[in-house]
């Protein structure tokens, strides 16, 4: 036992650290609370836990709690814990050096790091370095400290500058007490001697930490009767109210994921998502689970009712944060989801990790490669189990942005392929899965038919559906933009390759070819005629009741996607489709005894002209010269309407 003042020079890496933690995180010093309430919340765990097995420790001061006492005169901070305390010897081995392994590959990591600044400032807590992120604020910072079941106290002091003292003290009760004399502070900084700052800093770093971080907070009080100062008429005069201290609690405490899953009401999930997501609406569903193996970790998620605003938006934020023990480490934790189920949001705490990890660590972590693997798995899976109307519900919101996945995710392609719905041509405005559309598929059928396209309207009312509808063949109707990256990625489901409606041959029938051959001619010339629009014309497998439609070829871009990657302003190479004309219509018909009769009749260009319109129109498209069209419409109308 040190009756005397020692002084203690600091080991090397220990001032290296110190330099180190001042110089890359001088911006974010509001940090240093978070290291030290949690250091003190350890504390009293170590305590509780001492305190299982040997009830008495505890004696009268079994209140658990972390104060804080800000003091703006004396521009001094202060914390205090009822913890386990430590005992001189403690204090020198844990203060006074850094004992840990790892603090040598920390701060090579540091060294080697180009820029300082963008070091992540969840590094501090690593490695076990907290204690010095008070050097972020405090000029001196003075410990003074009693352990369990010692008489005696400890005080330990330094500037941070080259050394520190330590002697023996005297405190009247367990625990530690932490006064930084903070820094002068530069112009736009935080003061934590602020109750504003302190309370801020307090909700966004430590709420949910297991035990009361208290403060005394001035507030106004209504006087009692006997303190009311009376005017002549017996009417109180002002002021009716008196300024007293209370000792607020500053954080929630409510480690919800901590909990039993069965222990969690509904109440207290939707007061938790609110708390993190902002969202005022309560979450759809929750998956709430314990993994217990070889690494340990709990993971609170939430399913959002309905889509952020800025979905799509790049800078958006992913909604997990994730902690350490109830310790706050960071939120936006873009590793431990992929960015197809980024709206989930929620909560992952991960005892394994010990604070002890950056955003650039967390990339190569295994532990997070794993929770992300599972978390992805159980994320899946919920949203398989919900019912029909929750689902749907869901795929409104977040159908586009899951979709993704398809692309992105490819060892879980056949997963989310499960979770897909489509309308289609014979659901009635319903969604149907893949699975349902394979059950309905008719018997001679082999592939699943689909068409991409604007909006449903203009999708369910396609020429090119004509023959499939005729024979009854269902088709999915794909409008949301994603669903072009669907296609292309997914190709098939249950071996049942998709097929575009649009593009390529539908090979739904034997063609005539005696009666193809009757309209070669016309069709040359026809081609001839449009030369720069088109690349081919053809009879069409699609058309039934309308006259022409224009067609890719299998493996062309289809109308759709070409018309949003104009609407991005990106280049789509101009591609001449096939026009395919129905040989069953007696228009065309008629249009080919006109062309063998005199294959130099003017008409016969005016109406390959108007196909062609026809044909654009029919897809939703524009047509180049409106004017001629309405024109020759009108001429022909004329000429059909002989009464
Ligand atoms: P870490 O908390 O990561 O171990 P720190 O530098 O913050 O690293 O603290 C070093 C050690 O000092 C802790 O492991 C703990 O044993 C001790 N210590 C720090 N703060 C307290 C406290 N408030 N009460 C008791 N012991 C503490």
């Amino acid at each position: 036992m040190a009756a005397q003042k020692e002084t203690h020079q600091f080991k090397t890496e220990v001032q290296q650290l110190m330099s180190l933690i001042i110089n890359s995180l001088y911006s974010n010093k509001e940090i240093f609370l978070r290291e030290l309430i949690s250091n003190a919340s350890d504390a009293i765990d170590k305590l509780r836990f001492k305190s299982l097995t040997e009830s008495e420790i505890l004696g009268k001061d079994t209140e658990f709690k972390i104060k804080l006492i800000p003091d703006a005169k004396g521009n001094i901070f202060t914390i205090s814990d009822n913890g386990i305390g430590m005992t001189h010897d403690e204090v020198i081995e844990n203060i006074g050096t850094i004992a840990k392994s790892g603090t040598f590959t920390f701060l090579k990591a540091i060294e080697q790091s180009k820029n300082q600044n963008t070091l992540a400032p969840e590094l501090i807590g690593q490695f076990g370095v907290g204690f010095y992120s008070a050097f972020l604020v405090a000029d001196k910072v003075t410990l003074i400290t009693r352990a369990v079941g010692s008489d005696t106290a400890t005080k330990w002091e330094s500037d941070g500058q080259g050394g520190y003292s330590i002697e023996e003290t005297e405190k009247d009760s367990r625990g530690t007490t932490i006064i930084l004399k903070l820094k002068k502070k530069e112009k736009d900084e935080p003061d934590f001697t602020e109750e504003w700052t302190i309370r801020q800093t307090v909700k966004q770093h430590s709420d949910f930490v297991n035990y009361p971080v208290v403060m005394d907070v001035e507030k106004d009080e209504p006087l009692s009767k006997e303190e009311q100062i009376l005017d002549k008429d017996g009417k109180p005069i002002e002021p009716s109210t008196k300024k007293v201290i209370k000792e607020e609690t500053l954080n929630s405490m409510k480690a919800v994921w901590a909990k039993d899953k069965d222990e969690v009401t509904e109440e207290e999930h939707n007061e938790f998502y609110q708390h993190i997501s902002h969202d005022w609406k309560p979450p759809l569903a929750h998956i709430h689970m314990k993994f217990e193996g070889t690494t340990e970790y709990t993971a609170l998620l939430y399913i959002p009712s309905q889509a952020p605003f800025n979905m799509f938006e790049q800078e958006r934020k992913h909604g997990v944060n994730l902690y350490c023990k109830r310790v706050f480490i960071m939120d936006d934790c873009k590793e431990l989801l992929p960015e197809y189920l980024s709206f989930t949001k929620g909560v992952v705490d991960a005892p394994d990790l010990n604070l002890n990890i950056s955003r650039e660590i967390l990339q190569h972590n295994s532990l997070v490669r794993n929770i992300r693997k599972n978390l992805v798995k159980k994320i899946l899976e919920l949203l398989g189990s919900l019912e029909q109307e929750k689902y749907e519900q869901f795929y409104q919101e977040f159908g586009p942005i899951l979709k993704v996945g398809i692309q992105t995710d490819l060892p879980n392609k056949d997963k989310i392929a499960e979770l897909l719905r489509y309308k289609t041509t014979k659901s009635n405005g319903k969604f149907i899965s893949l699975k349902e559309y394979v059950a309905n598929m008719k018997p001679e059928q082999k592939e699943i038919y689909y068409i991409t396209g604007e909006n449903l309207t203009i999708l369910s009312n396609s020429p090119y559906l004509e023959n499939l509808k005729d024979k009854d063949l269902e088709v999915l109707l794909m409008s949301d933009p994603v669903d072009e990256w669907v296609i292309s990625e997914l190709r098939e489901y249950e071996k049942k390759p998709l097929k575009s409606a649009e593009k390529g041959d539908l090979g739904l029938e034997k063609t005539d070819d005696k009666k193809k051959d009757e309209y070669t001619a016309l069709f040359e010339h026809i081609k001839k005629h449009l030369e720069t629009m088109i690349r081919e014309v053809k009879p069409s497998t699609h058309l039934k009741g309308s006259m022409a439609c224009l067609a890719g070829e299998d493996y062309d871009m289809s109308a759709y996607m070409e018309k949003i990657l104009k609407s991005t302003g990106q280049d789509a190479p101009a591609i001449k489709r096939v026009l395919e004309l129905n040989i069953q219509h007696p228009a065309l018909e008629k249009i080919n005894a006109l062309f063998e009769k005199d294959n130099n009749d003017s008409r016969i260009n005016d109406y390959a002209d108007i196909l062609l319109d026809i044909a654009i129109i029919g897809q939703g498209g524009k047509i180049d010269n409106p004017g001629r069209f309405s024109k020759i419409m009108g001429e022909l109308m004329t000429d059909a309407l002989d009464v």
